[in-house]
């Protein structure tokens, strides 16, 4: 039977909803029929929609509180149908307007309500009075430039298309949040509206995770194409070495060949990747650039790989992987040691084959990448250890380049310093009178372990420490300064840095052996114990790393090995 009238709210009995609110203080529960709620300041809900649209922008928010309101209209269709059973529809669909009072949230007056659940039809107009929305606007977000009451809306259309059985879709046709002079909705089936489909979309949740891993890839590929602007550094150098390498990656560039870049962490691997790249006929295409040791093991497959939606929990979207991403152009594979056996399984597949699967999909698809990986460790020793795949180490291997730590290539110093200066003088909006004598001079018997990156993150510090106009002092560069009497003092005791980055005192420059080759030989003490304490204490020093033990005392590794063993020195592995 179709019901069309103007309906009062207020001649509608309340009291059999009033009757199912019970407030359980005792136990900390308030109840409405079967639903526990939530007493909550309206001041709270508006600090934390403000929140919402500042952080994920209006329409994400606008989304967010119409499927709030939608859940919230679902569980009240439901409680109508329970409490009004044999009342008529117009009565069990006045219910949710009244729900909607009780629950504080807007006044509902009906202005024209015509239902005919046999037929389907359905068209209502109402005033929202006193909206909670509207008064959210008004004190926390200021006039919006269309219709802000988000979740009322969302209520309305789940309770009535729950009612109805069909989709019916409301819409705020005037609304007081954007200075309008009433709150007007109209609800009609969704078929309609014109735009229902529209409309619909924001009742899908849309996870903002693919759209974060979106702008985060566009992210990077902005940022490399600004280093390949500025921070450049493949081609400062003169030294031998460096020269060396530049003329390798020259030959290496042309064609597609692998090229696998070994040296100590710091010495600027992605950059001379970049340069490869650069310099290839694939420069206009994608350079990515990965670090396998940055991404948790059970994640890197996909991250490379891409995945199918639905492949494991939180794969909500089909996506490609960097590999699909760097198709036509060069990736960029740092610290490959760490792939997993799975993960290296895949690599070898795109090498041999040209061809991947993205997790969870049986697809085959074409990738034409040139791969591009480094390595702080031995990969040698790792194929030993069972860690890598043999396979694998000789497809990557075919052009291994060495690239010297900054301690070898000393004479580099000033000139990467300065590009450093230039660098981070721009960033900080800053002129210094560049290092001082003694800086530099320190800068030069230091050993740099962290090579590069070290020396970049040092003359950072010293810009950002040293007034304009001023040099950058010792004290500037290096984080603690021990024994700064010493400065005073005199004659001048050697002054060096240790790997911990802190200025100390010693005797250890060239004009000092003399003076502790004398005492060894007063003390009567043999060679075979200067060479055991020798090795303990450069073991030590390396945390009992053979190869990195061998490299202090300057013998190779298996040198080393052969020493330790005649002085029946403990060594791990
Ligand atoms: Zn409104």
């Amino acid at each position: 039977m179709a019901v069309s009238y103007k309906p009062k709210l207020k001649n509608i009995k309340f009291q059999d909803l009033t009757d199912q609110i019970r407030f359980l203080s005792s136990e900390g529960k308030i109840w409405l029929g079967e639903q526990r709620m939530l007493l909550m300041a309206v001041s709270a809900m508006g600090a934390f929609r403000r929140e919402m649209v500042n952080s994920m922008g209006i329409a994400r928010a606008k989304g967010f509180f119409l499927r709030l309101g939608y859940q919230s209209g679902l569980k009240d269709a439901e409680l109508a149908r329970k409490l009004r059973p044999h009342c008529d529809e117009m009565d069990i669909f006045l219910a949710g307007p009244q729900l909607h009072a009780l629950k504080g949230m807007v006044n509902v007056t009906p202005i024209q309500v015509d239902i005919d659940q046999e037929t389907g039809d359905f068209y209502a107009e109402m005033e929202w009075i006193d909206s909670f929305e509207v008064e959210i606007c008004q004190t926390e977000l200021g006039q919006m430039d269309e219709p802000a009451c988000w979740a009322l809306l969302g209520y309305a259309c789940a309770y009535t298309s729950s009612f109805m059985g069909r989709e019916i879709i409301f819409r705020e046709t005037s609304c007081r949040g954007c200075g309008d002079e009433k709150c007007i909705i109209v609800g009609k089936p969704a078929e309609q509206w014109d735009d229902a489909e529209e409309f619909a979309r924001y009742f899908k949740a849309d996870p903002i995770i693919e759209e974060l891993y979106d702008l985060q890839s566009q992210v990077s590929s902005l940022r490399s194409s600004l280093e390949k602007q500025q921070g450049q550094y493949y081609g400062i150098g003169q030294s031998a070495s460096y020269n060396k390498v530049c003329k390798m990656i020259d030959k290496a560039a042309l064609g597609k060949v692998s090229v696998l870049l070994l040296g100590e962490t710091g010495v600027g691997k992605e950059v001379i990747a970049r340069s490869v790249h650069l310099r290839s006929e694939r420069a206009d295409r994608p350079f990515v650039a990965v670090n396998c040791a940055a991404i948790p093991p059970d994640l890197i497959e996909s991250e490379l790989f891409g995945v199918e939606k639905g492949a494991f929990t939180g794969a909500n979207q089909s996506r490609p992987g960097r590999f699909e991403r760097a198709d036509k152009g060069t990736i960029f594979l740092d610290e490959v040691v760490e792939l997993t056996p799975r993960a290296q399984a895949s690599l070898l597949r795109v090498l041999q084959e040209g061809e991947l699967e993205r997790v969870g999909d049986n697809r085959t698809r074409s990738v034409n990448v040139r791969i591009i990986t480094a390595t702080n460790e031995s990969l040698a020793e790792a194929v030993e250890a069972g860690k890598f795949r043999a396979d694998l180490y000789y497809r990557l291997n075919v052009f291994p380049v060495q690239i010297p730590p900054l301690r070898e290539r000393l004479e580099d110093l000033p000139l990467l310093t300065e590009h450093f200066l230039r660098k981070f003088e721009a960033e900080y909006n800053k002129h210094t009178l560049g290092l001082s004598d003694k800086a530099l001079e320190l800068c030069l018997r230091y050993r740099w372990p962290g090579n590069i990156r070290e020396l970049e993150n040092v003359i950072e510090r010293g810009v950002i420490l040293t007034d304009n106009n001023e040099s950058i002092s010792q004290d500037a560069l290096f984080a603690v300064f021990r024994n700064s009497e010493f400065q005073q003092a005199s004659p001048q005791p050697s002054e060096f840095i240790d790997d911990a980055g802190q200025v100390v005192s010693g005797d250890l420059q060239q004009e000092g052996s003399a003076h502790w080759a004398e005492s060894i030989i007063n003390n009567n003490i043999s060679l075979d114990e200067v060479e055991e304490t020798l090795m303990r204490r450069a073991m030590s020093q390396a945390s009992q790393n053979v190869s990195e033990a061998a490299r202090l005392l300057g013998l190779t590794r298996p040198a080393l090995a052969y020493r330790l063993k005649k002085a029946g020195i403990p060594q791990k592995n």
